[in-house]
């Protein structure tokens, strides 16, 4: 019995190995803290959680960081929109954004890294990139990672520069793009107009960092050169965690990170979301709609982290009543609470192991509060033992 995680650097199953012993390093790209969090994202801190919890129960200590962006190309721009200092702006939607992790029972990491905290430890990085040749300043005063010159760059994405169009080489400043426009991406970004009061005056010059360089610094700063488990939503595989390994890697000259883990899209209705669609939905949202963040919670867990879900007001309303089911049941065990059925816990555990398959090990705490010849205090001592992976905060009713 081994935990195996699916691995989008190696595209396989592999049983995890932390490099030391009993020790996880686990970093989630956070939030964006430009407007609310869409459940789309929050299925990506819902994963990191359900992960983290469940290495700590596998007995793993964990240290987990998740960074904040206050400061790239959108909170520049929705700050001005707004006529808000940057840090005014963003500090709302922080706050927002640990409301939102409270009401899913999302675990604190241990450390949040605000961008603009570590501007030094990014410029550092920088000056190595550009000593090393990796990197190089355009008569701007920009810097720009050369993606040529490094000679892995495409191994997490399966993106082969050898597919690169001729017409597309050239340099990039925005801090989003796609495959098609693969091309060297900003690490430093010299000062214009459009930055107004957002600039750093660092030994770059005046300019504010790109985006990628970013969680590059944060997460090798709190966790060191090499960590075992980088999680983040599929979207992020393509630039964002391309570029982060292509920076670290030509940094260290070593492995960044061992085990590359993504959540699949939520979609809704069949669609990408969006607001011109009228399907974009906040936990604000489902709150509204009489459904509880933590059925959510739950109706996540019925599908594979790693695949498509296709969210609807139907089948959420379907997550509701069960978790109302779950907390009656529950209840109804009693006071008393005996202790965790060996049976119940080893099938929990295999399940688990094999890539987080919540789906099934969900399916036990129904057969459970079924089970005519398990105890009630035993019954509760179980699923008070899941509950810790999966967080519906049992232990609070
Ligand atoms: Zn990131």
């Amino acid at each position: 019995m081994a935990l195996k995680l699916f691995n989008t650097l190696s595209r396989e199953k592999e049983e995890f190995k932390s490099i030391k012993d009993r020790e996880v390093g686990l970093y989630t790209c956070g939030p964006t803290v430009y407007s609310y969090a869409h459940i789309g994202n929050l299925r990506a801190y819902i994963f990191g959680d359900m992960l983290k919890r469940y290495l700590k129960y596998s007995g793993y200590n964990v240290k987990h960081v998740m960074n904040i962006t206050d400061v790239d190309d959108k909170t520049i721009r929705e700050s001005q929109n707004e006529n808000k200092s940057l840090v005014d702006f963003t500090s709302f939607y922080i706050e927002a954004f640990f409301k939102d992790l409270d009401l899913l029972n999302i675990v604190k990491a241990d450390i949040y890294t605000k961008a603009t905290s570590f501007i030094n430890e990014m410029v550092k990085l920088i000056e190595i990139l550009i000593e090393k040749g990796f990197a190089y300043k355009t008569t701007d005063g920009s810097v720009y990672f050369d993606i040529h010159k490094d000679k892995e760059y495409g191994k997490l994405s399966g993106f082969d520069l050898k597919d690169l169009k001729e017409n597309a080489l050239g340099r990039l400043k925005n801090d989003e793009y796609d495959k098609e426009n693969a091309q060297d991406f900003a690490l430093w970004k010299a000062w214009d107009e459009k930055d107004g009061d957002v600039f750093w005056e660092t030994s770059l010059g005046k300019g504010r960092p790109g985006w990628h360089i970013e969680c590059s610094a944060m997460s090798m700063k709190e966790l060191g050169e090499s960590f075992d488990i980088h999680t983040g939503g599929v979207d992020n595989i393509f630039p964002h965690h391309e570029n982060e390994i292509a920076q670290s890697e030509c940094v260290t000259g070593k492995e960044f990170v061992k085990y590359w883990m993504h959540n699949e899209h939520l979609l809704v209705d069949g669609k990408k979301m969006s607001k011109s669609l009228g399907n974009f939905y906040t936990l604000k949202d489902l709150i509204e709609k009489g459904i509880d963040p933590l059925a959510f919670r739950l109706w996540l867990y019925t599908s594979n982290y790693s695949t498509k879900v296709n969210f609807t007001l139907e089948t959420i309303k379907g997550a509701q009543v069960a978790l109302e089911r779950l907390k009656k049941g529950y209840i109804a065990l009693g006071d008393g609470i005996g202790i965790v059925d060996v049976n119940y816990k080893t099938r929990f555990v295999e399940y688990m192991d094999d890539n987080l398959n919540t789906a099934r090990a969900l399916s036990l705490v129904w057969e459970i509060l079924k089970n005519k010849e398990l105890s009630p205090t035993d019954k509760k001592a179980t699923l008070l033992d899941f509950d810790k992976v999966f967080g519906f905060g049992l232990d609070k009713i």
